[in-house]
Parts: C-alpha cells; structure tokens; sequence
C-alpha cells in the first residue's frame, strides 16, 4: 500500500494520471469508433438493401417485353429507355462514369454527375463490365482504346500507342494503299456527285440512276466485276476466302481487337460533352433547345457544342478488348443514308467511324442524301468531306426513302462488306472487327452491334442491359426482349457472346455485299421508311442466314421521338403499306395475325394499293425459303403464336349439340371430337371456318351461308368474347347491325340469326381449345 503511495507521490502521480486518462479515453476512442461503423455498416445496408431493391424492380420490368410506345415506328425504343423516365433519377451502384472519367466540370456548362442521371437507367445482368470500369479508374481511353491522330503531327505517346496497336495488327493492315488513304490527304479519290443522280466510279464509268438500281446490281453480279474488286483490295486470290461456306483452308493469323479512337487535335477533355458525358444546359438556353428541337427531334442546340469527334465511354463487357479477329478480315462500305441530318449528328457519325474503325478494313464511307433540302447538305458538306479521301457522297434527285437511299449505296459500294448506319450515330471504340469476323465465319451471318442509346435531352451516351435482342409482336410492331433465362443457362452463354436475333432494329448492321444482293436485297417496292427490318429479317433467317446481336461491337445511337423528315404521301398510310407487303410475302398463313392484330382494312384493295408482289413472291421461291412457321419455331420459338385463335369443336350450350357440315350446309350433331366434319377454326380474321368455307351473315334478315372463305370480307367476321361481356361466348355478326347473334333452333337442329340476348344459352358457344381471350 505504502509502495503505492510513494509511487502516487511528484512525477509518480503525474504519470498515472496520464496513464489512466489515456486508457479512459481510449476506451471513449473505441465506443466512438464502434459507432461510427456501426453507422456504416447500417448505411452500407441500407445501400445493399437500396440496389437490391432497385435490381429486383428492374429485374421485374426486364421480364415484360418492351415496346416502342408507337407501334408503327422502326421500333428503336430500346431498354435503356425502360427504367429512364423523367423526372426519376435513380442511383445506380453499377457504373460511375464520373470516376471512369475523372472530369472536370465546363466552368461555361453545368455536366450532371452521370452516375446519378443515368446510372440508374442502365441495367446490366453482368458485372463484370462496369467493375472493370470503375476499377480502372482514370481515362477510359487510356485504359482500352488508343487515341491516335492520322491526319496531324500528333505527341509521341499517342504514337506509340498507334505503332504498338498496327504492330499488333494484321499485316494487311499495312498495306502501303490503306496508309496512304488515311495519313495523308495526297491520293485523294473523293468522288463527290454536286448534283443528279449520276454516280461516277472510280474506272470513270458511270452508274445507273437510281430507278435503275435492282437491275444494276444483277448487272455487277453477272459481269464478273466483283472479281476485279478484289483483286484491287490486295487480297491474295488464291489464298483462302472469307465467308465462303466452302471449308476452304484459312490463314490461321488472328489478333486481339484493334481498339482504335484518332481524333484530329490532341482531345480537349473539357468540352462539352465530352466522353459521352451529359450536358445540363443552363434554363436561360431553354428557349433556344425548344426552337431548335424541330430540326432533328433532339437537342440539335446542345449538340452542335459538342466535338465532331468527342470520345464516348467504352462500354464493352471487359472480355472484349481481349478477343480475337482474323488477320485478313473483308474490307467494308459504310452507308449512311440521310435526309435533311443535323450538321453536327452527320458529322458525328462520320467521324466516329473514321477514328474508330481500322483503316485498312474501311473501304470507303458512302454518304447517300435523299434528296434533302437543308442547304448545309449541299456545298457546305462537299466542301467539309473532300478533306477525307475515303468518303463519297451520292445525291438522289427525288426522295426515295431509307430502303432505296441504301440500295443506291450498296450498288456503287466497293468493299466486301455493306455496313449500314443511320446518320446519328456514334461508333464505339472495336466496333467494326467483331461484326466483320462473324461475316468472315460465315457469309450469311448477319452481325448487328449492340444499339446503344445517345440521350436525346443531354446527348450522353448510355449503356444497355445485357442479353437484349430485337423481337416483334403483332401486327409487326418491333420491340427488344431479353434472351430467355434458360437460353441463357443451357448455352452457358457468356455477355460477349453473339445473341441469335429474331427480328434486327434495321438501323445499323453489316451484310455481305454479296448475300445481300442474293438475297434480292430490300424489297424495292417499300416506301420512304418502316417494316423494312421485319422484312430483311424474315428473308434473312427463312432463306438460310442467321441476324446476331454482338455484345463486343456497340455503337451510340439518337433515339427520336418522332421522324424529323416529311412523309411524301400519309406517314401511317407509307408504314401499313408496306408491313403489309412485307406480311402479304413472308407470313404464309400468319399473315391473318398481321391484319387481325387492327389492319384489316389494308384487305380493302380499294382503301390501299400494296402494288406489285410477284417478284418478291418469285424470288422466295428462287431462294427456297423456309416457312414462317419453321421461323417462328426455330427463330423465336418463345413468341406464343397460336394459328388460330381458338379450334375444335363447336359446341352449343343450349342444344348441347356441336356444329356440323353436312352436304355444304350446317347443323348439329352429337359432339365427336373424331369426326372431321364437327372440326372448325376461329380464325384471326374472325372467321368460322372449315377448310375452305366460312359461315357468312347474310345482308337481310335472319340467313347466314358458307361461301369460299376471303379475308376480306366483312360478312365472314363474327365476334366472339369469353368474358367481360354481356355477350360473352355469342357470336355476333360484324356486318350485320342490331347485334345479330348466331342462335341454335332447338325444334329442327337448325341454324339461324337472331338479335342478340345476353341470356340465352341457344346463342352461347365454346371451343374445344380456345388459345387467346
Ligand atoms: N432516311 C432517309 N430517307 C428517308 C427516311 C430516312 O435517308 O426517307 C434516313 C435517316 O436520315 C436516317 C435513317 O434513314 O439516317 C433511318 O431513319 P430514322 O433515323 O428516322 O429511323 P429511326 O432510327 O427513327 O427508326
Ligand atoms: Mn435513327
């Protein structure tokens, strides 16, 4: 005790009066510590719970399929869009661009911290990708792509980087041409047509007007001049060919994806939207965005800020930059169609693909203007694209619309390859090769890239969900769909790997030019714009080809709410022709689902003329396509499609009899599912059915009749409701008024018309399968 006191005493005390406060206050120190991360773990749980939350509702909105809210446009409403609505912003834990970019804000333009106004908008299955991403913090560029300038002197490292990356490339991609095309201005081959439709080639020959086309195209197939071609491209003739089915011996050389991005200056990373990023403009600009909007449907005013040559975020899944293409890939013709295009989106989608696309596998870009009137399409845009060598400009006299403007293109284009893109695009970095080594694999796949979307409002580039591919649902109207969870799991699929594709968004895909025209290319007989996807589509895949979505190759697209360009005749009047040529040609017997789904006025000769389908009828037999039915059970075998709508025996609740044809007449009989002659269709047309007769309504009085069945006829059609209905389970005469009702005779089994009563059971009928309520 004395020890203790002695050692309580001078500096003694002074020492344990330290020693005890400190341990008091360490143990203040841990009960603080022990707070604050009890606090994170709860706010970390709370984020948990949060992105669970959020996943398991995006989860949910991913089941259901998505469609355009127009039913009758191209269908590019894609699933970004899904969770994008206006006014919600969500958090997303699944990628920040802002650390991807570490960019500062334009002093001059307010930049939205992308990661909370768009995060939430993308929804991705894998995560691979965005974690590389993130993880890579700093510049996107200076983790995958390469930012080169072949035009101008550019800083050493970029050279290097652009060596290291042709070091690796084929040696075709050496070839001292291609060099030349894109270093230098000196060999320049513009071929710009001011005016007209005249064409001149390269040999000074000159191409057909554009009415000419289809037989054109025979024409170069015939002649042999395709052969010359590709002599031109340096390709060794006898050496292996791409694409061709022939199991040819290949040349083995493979290399990693070139994942080029040149621009022309050294890259200003405080521009306006640079790196894809969004763009909040202050409300003082407000007026000006809305007079501008007219001009393209999107933020023309924001867009002509942003670079011609801005750098977008590279979304690929991270595997991408890592996979393999062959050495001697097919050159490609780029062909961007367009009619009165913003300035700035044109310029845009041009130089994307000039910066990011291989310079010796882009044969040239040819710019097709169908016939616009803005006059910075004239001149000024001759005057801007001669400075690079590769690209052409056709002009067509009159408007032929999207489906002729490309053929126009692809007849004069000179690579292996047709690549079609809409002229508000933006190619990501690696685009092309992926689509061109499916191509190389085998001519008749179809490779489109993953669409992504550039936002209207801000012009920010967003990615996509994972897994998705283009579908249609009836009356062709085109949607996207993710691929099913069990496709998925029993193909062990990877994010990387090409998705089989039903149906393509039509915008933006590569071809071989040679298949195209095989396949007798698009139906020449469609109008301006619409249904010209669901018509490649369908003749792809029935007539031996395959439409892939590749995950590696992606590419920015504007996304409008409406077409920014008149209509030479009724917009829906253009877009329901031509689905129904598309449905008069390829659907077989499906096509009642097409006019059944609201178009069956289109039958009416009188309201539509559809005009001339023998050649596009001959050339599906030419081709011996498959049937429709064969495409909807191999291609999209998850859309339900019942035939018919219901099928079986009819059978009559009051008599409890079935309906039967006797001797081209009707009546009742005891119900007999074996007998043929009880057997009817309710068709999409609404029609009764056996065969090839109909029970048809007669103008007057109480009569019906069978006659030849003909969709077009009114007096075919009976409606029929299983519920929500007064009249549930009655068939009740279209063409008839006052609600005229099929009705059973119970005193001679006789058939007969009467006005309509909800109660009676003499007029209810039932299916023995009915497959749509
Ligand atoms: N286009 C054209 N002529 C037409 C209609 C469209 O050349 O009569 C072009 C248009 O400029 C665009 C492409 O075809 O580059 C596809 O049209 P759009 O972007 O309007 O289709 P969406 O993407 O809305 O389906
Ligand atoms: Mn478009």
């Amino acid at each position: 005790m004395m020890k203790v006191r002695r050692y309580l005493r001078g500096s003694g005390r002074v020492l344990a009066f330290v020693f005890i406060a400190s341990v008091i206050w360490l143990l203040f120190d841990m009960a603080a510590l022990r707070l604050s991360i009890n606090d994170v773990n709860s706010q970390l749980l709370r984020e948990r719970v949060n992105r669970e939350k959020e996943i398991m509702m995006l989860k949910k909105q991913q089941q259901q399929h998505v469609w355009a809210t127009q039913p009758k446009r191209r269908g590019f409403k894609h699933p970004v869009e899904r969770v994008t609505r206006p006014g919600k912003i969500q958090q997303s834990p699944s990628i920040k661009l802002d650390e991807v970019y570490r960019n500062k804000p334009d002093p001059k333009l307010e930049i939205k911290p992308s990661d909370q106004r768009h995060g939430g908008h993308v929804v991705k299955n894998d995560s691979s990708k965005s974690s590389s991403n993130q993880n890579n913090g700093g510049s996107l560029l200076g983790k995958k792509a390469v930012n080169l300038d072949l035009n101008v002197a550019v800083a050493n490292v970029t050279r290097k980087a652009l060596k290291k990356e042709l070091d690796e490339s084929p040696p075709l991609a050496r070839n001292p041409s291609d060099n030349q095309d894109s270093k230098t201005n000196e060999k320049v081959k513009v071929d710009v047509v001011k005016s007209g439709v005249k064409v001149s080639q390269p040999n000074g020959e000159e191409a057909h007007p554009v009415k000419t086309i289809s037989q054109q195209t025979h024409v170069r197939d015939a002649n042999g001049k395709k052969k010359e071609e590709e002599e031109e491209e340096g390709r060794p003739n006898a050496g292996p060919r791409w694409g061709n089915h022939s199991g040819a011996v290949r040349k083995p050389g493979v290399h990693k994806v070139l994942s080029l991005d040149a621009t022309h200056a050294p890259r200003d990373p405080h521009a306006v939207g640079q790196f894809g990023q969004a763009v909040l403009l202050p409300g003082s600009r407000d007026a000006e965005v809305r007079r501008r909007w007219d001009e393209g449907h999107f933020n023309v005013y924001l867009s002509d800020q942003i670079p011609v040559d801005r750098a977008v975020p590279d979304t690929r899944p991270e595997m991408c930059s890592q996979s393999l293409v062959h050495d001697d890939l097919p050159t490609t013709t780029v062909i961007f169609c367009f009619v009165d295009e913003v300035w700035s989106t044109l310029l845009r989608s041009v130089h994307s693909v000039l910066n990011r696309s291989p310079p010796h596998l882009l044969k040239e870009i040819i710019l097709v203007d169908d016939a616009s009137t803005k006059d910075h399409l004239k001149e000024q845009l001759d005057e801007y694209m001669s400075q690079f060598p590769k690209v052409r400009i056709i002009r067509l006299k009159e408007r032929q619309g999207l489906i002729r403007a490309r053929l126009a293109g692809a007849a004069v284009a000179k690579g292996e390859v047709l690549t079609f893109l809409d002229s508000h695009i933006e190619c990501n970095v690696g685009w092309l090769e992926p689509l061109l080594e499916r191509v190389y694999l085998d001519r008749k796949k179809v490779p489109c890239p993953v669409i992504e979307v550039i936002s209207d409002k801000d012009m920010s580039y967003l990615l996509v969900d994972n897994f998705q591919r283009g579908i249609f649902k009836w009356p062709l109207v085109f949607g996207w769909s993710p691929v099913p969870e069990d496709v998925i799991k029993k193909n062990n699929m990877k994010v990387t790997d090409p998705i089989r594709c039903p149906v393509m968004a039509g915008g933006l895909f590569s071809i071989d030019k040679k298949y195209f025209f095989e396949l007798g290319a698009y139906d020449p007989g469609l109008d301006v714009w619409g249904g010209e996807n669901m018509e490649i589509s369908f003749k792809i895949w029935m007539c031996g080809g395959e439409i892939e979505i590749i995950p590696c190759s992606r590419v920015g697209h504007i996304f409008r709410g409406q077409n920014p360009y008149k209509f030479p005749k009724d917009r829906q009047k253009t877009v329901e022709r031509n689905l129904a040529r598309v449905a008069e040609v390829w659907l077989d017997e499906y096509k009642d689902l097409f006019y059944g789904h609201g178009y069956q006025h289109l039958l009416d000769k009188k309201v539509i003329d559809i005009g001339n389908l023998t050649e596009q009828i001959e050339l599906r037999k030419r081709l011996k396509c498959k049937s429709f039915k064969w495409y909807l059970e191999n291609v999209f075998p998850d859309m339900d499609t019942p035939v018919v709508k219901a099928e079986g025996l009819i059978f009559n609740r009051g008599l409890r009899k079935c309906l039967a044809l006797q001797k081209d007449s009707l009546s009742f009989e005891i119900c007999d599912l074996s007998k043929k002659n009880q057997q009817f269709n309710y068709t999409w047309m609404k029609n009764i059915r056996h065969h090839d007769l109909c029970v048809a309504a007669q103008n007057e009085g109480s009569g019906f009749a069978l006659v030849p069945c003909d969709n077009s006829k009114r007096e075919l059609r009976w409606f029929y409701k299983t519920s929500d209905s007064a009249l549930t389970e009655h068939l009740i005469s279209e063409f008839v008024g006052n609600h005229m009702c099929l009705e059973a005779e119970p005193r001679d089994d006789s058939l007969r018309l009467r006005p309509c009563q909800p109660s009676s059971v003499f007029q209810k009928w039932e299916f023995t399968h009915h497959y749509v309520r």
